[in-house]
């Protein structure tokens, strides 16, 4: 079912997007080589903290693993590591790709969002690419995220954006509502056809989060372990925003300013 949030508690969505906001814009300026993902969750965490707000992800339980809760702040997945990488000592490269996901939770409700970056800003052609089409194709499906549109309109705005740049989309995970729960109805899947799917109303909150591979879109997830990666070993990257549907179109509750 999905859930439609009073004004009351899009203010209250409003704010933890906002320190997920500030989180991702402190990762884009401590992200650099010689620095350890340990390091920058240790960052984010405090942030969190200061702010009142609990990070999301920390001890967190999926059911498609079974090795445990989420023991981070972020989740950080580095070159062919799709998402979900838990935070290490390992210090990261010159042109590396960065996937950052977080989320916090202040007052009973959620923020979550994520962004890639290329460490030290050189990537190559390709990298660059990838998280320029990524990005670009989440803001395309954000267009959508108005009142009368399909769920799936969202989703094939992603693909069409992906596909049309030689880039593939992942199957195996999918954005969704957001609220009281971190996780909420709809599934909104990164493909398919458009017209279909539940209306949106003023009032949904969607996280939405396509994750996009530079080759096939297979992924290998396994239960023994969180971190997602490529099948084929190429690139991946993924964006998030925290969006809500509002009478006059889309508000972005974790727009970094
Ligand atoms: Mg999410």
């Amino acid at each position: 079912m999905v859930v439609i949030k009073s004004k009351d508690e899009i203010v209250k969505m409003r704010r933890a997007g906002r320190i997920v906001a500030e989180v991702l814009a402190l990762i884009r300026r401590e992200a650099r080589a010689g620095i350890s993902t340990l390091e920058l969750d240790a960052l984010a965490e405090e942030l969190i903290r200061r702010r009142g707000a609990v990070p999301a992800f920390k001890g967190y339980k999926a059911g498609f693993v079974s090795c445990g809760p989420f023991p981070a702040t972020l989740c950080t997945s580095i070159n062919s590591e799709v998402v979900h990488g838990i935070p290490g000592g390992t210090k990261l490269n010159e042109g590396d790709i960065l996937s950052v996901d977080t989320g916090a939770q202040l007052d009973g409700y959620f923020g979550d969002a994520a962004i890639s970056l290329v460490v030290g800003g050189n990537g190559s052609a390709v990298a660059d690419k990838l998280i320029e089409v990524t990005q670009t194709a989440l803001f395309k499906g954000i267009e959508y995220c108005w009142p009368g549109k399909h769920l799936s309109d969202i989703s094939h705005a992603i693909q069409k954006t992906v596909e049309r740049e030689g880039f593939s989309v992942v199957r195996r995970f999918v954005g969704h509502g957001i609220g009281s729960k971190m996780h909420e109805d709809p599934p909104i899947p990164n493909y398919g056809e458009p017209g279909s799917g539940p209306k949106l109303k003023p009032g949904m909150v969607l996280a939405i989060e396509p994750m996009v591979n530079e080759g096939s879109y297979e992924v290998i997830a396994s239960m023994d372990h969180w971190v997602v990666t490529t099948r084929d070993g190429g690139l991946s990257a993924h964006f998030e925003h925290t969006v809500a549907v509002m009478e006059d179109g889309p508000e972005i509750l974790t727009q970094q300013k």
